[in-house]
């Protein structure tokens, strides 16, 4: 285990066993979180506006409002011991207010608004990796068509466009290749957006990061991620690279755990080049789906490291067995009777009824 003590957090303690968590955000991550803190001992409360949700079918108490309602965070706050969060476009005033609160003797929000600040903004994103030291690609702030038209030319002609905020799964992007569409930045709904230059990557790799109040590190093996449709739809573990990058790629991630005085779970991506170089591409300040396999590998999972970290415990060894995670996206759920059929598959459900294209409704994993 790599120790790395740093002081920020040296003075807050522990929150007692027992005490009560708050998860903004009611999908599948603040299901898992829930399962996983009550195992621990911990009753959970979910933010979350929709009603049902996948995470308040197990957890203890749910309020049903808006993510930026002040009388609902309001009342999150007075019920918890330490609030966090299974999203990262919780809105900024809303950690704010939760961590304006914790000054006046409120619970804590771990991981921090800083943690969000930075990964809610591609651009404060890219420019907070390159200056820790890791690899990007080239990028550039585009606000304007004329933007675009230079930006793509800088980067040599073949470029991603990506909306500054709000994009996920490969949404909110356009690909380039050549000369830039003359409607580019209105298909980026004429939001701030950047350009970055095409990675001719090998594979996709992550890594999933724990932290804890006391500044250890521990970092999961890193996994190499395969998407359809720009959804994560295979995870295998550990990544087929050598020693040495899947070093770097841990690394990487204790870097940015580091950097950001992170308290709890996050995961980084990365591409990697064919000569092994690493390219950082974004991280979320939260659990992560190409993490799910850790809990039939490891002996601790992500959910439960997060949930360790965030009250103050220490973390869980990280090491496991190799093993593949599939993503059960929309019909995908069809193969669960011949998943369970097949006997090896641990099969996880997060309790949506209405199957939708796209819509990620479980995952299973299996040993190799
Ligand atoms: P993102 O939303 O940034 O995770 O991007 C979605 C997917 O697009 C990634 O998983 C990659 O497969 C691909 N991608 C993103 N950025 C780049 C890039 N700069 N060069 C090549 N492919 C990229």
């Amino acid at each position: 285990m790599t120790a790395d003590i740093h002081a920020e957090h040296a003075d807050e303690p522990a929150v007692d066993p027992g005490s009560t968590i708050g998860i903004i955000g009611g999908g599948q991550l603040g299901r898992m979180l829930a399962m996983a803190a009550g195992r621990l001992g911990h009753p959970v409360i979910v933010l979350e506006p929709s009603d049902p949700c996948p995470a308040a079918q197990v957890a203890n108490s749910h309020i049903v409002a808006a993510y930026d309602d002040p009388n609902a965070l309001a009342e999150l706050v007075d019920r918890c011991d330490v609030v966090t969060y299974e999203f990262e476009n919780v809105p900024a005033p809303s950690a704010a207010l939760i961590e304006e609160r914790h000054r006046d003797g409120g619970p804590p929000l771990r991981p921090s608004a800083r943690a969000l600040e930075v990964s809610q903004d591609r651009l404060v994103e890219k420019q907070f990796l390159q200056r820790i030291g890791l690899s990007v690609a080239p990028f550039r702030a585009v606000d304007s068509q004329q933007d675009v038209v230079d930006a793509v030319e800088a980067l040599g002609g073949r470029a991603i466009l990506k909306t500054r905020r709000f994009g996920y799964d490969g949404k909110g992007q356009v690909r380039v290749d050549g000369a830039a569409p003359a409607n580019a930045f209105e298909q980026l709904g004429s939001a701030p957006s950047i350009a970055e230059g095409f990675v001719d990557f090998d594979l996709e790799i992550s890594v999933i990061v724990g932290r804890s109040l006391r500044g250890d590190i521990r970092t999961f093996a890193p996994a190499h991620n395969e998407h359809i449709n720009g959804i994560l739809s295979r995870s295998t573990v550990p990544a087929p690279v050598s020693e040495i990058v899947l070093d770097a790629a841990r690394a990487a991630g204790r870097q940015l755990a580091r950097e950001l005085e992170y308290v709890g779970v996050l995961g980084l991506e990365m591409f990697v080049m064919s000569d092994g170089e690493l390219v950082a591409n974004e991280f979320a300040p939260r659990v992560h789906n190409s993490g799910h396999w850790t809990e039939l590998a490891c002996s601790v999972d992500q959910f439960e490291q997060h949930i360790r970290a965030i009250t103050g415990e220490s973390l869980g060894a990280t090491g496991g067995r190799a093993c593949v995670m599939d993503n059960l996206i929309g019909d995908d759920v069809d193969r669960v009777p011949a998943l369970l059929e097949e006997g090896s598959w641990r099969v996880h459900l997060y309790g949506k009824e209405e199957v939708r294209p796209g819509r990620k409704m479980g995952h299973a994993t299996k040993l190799l």
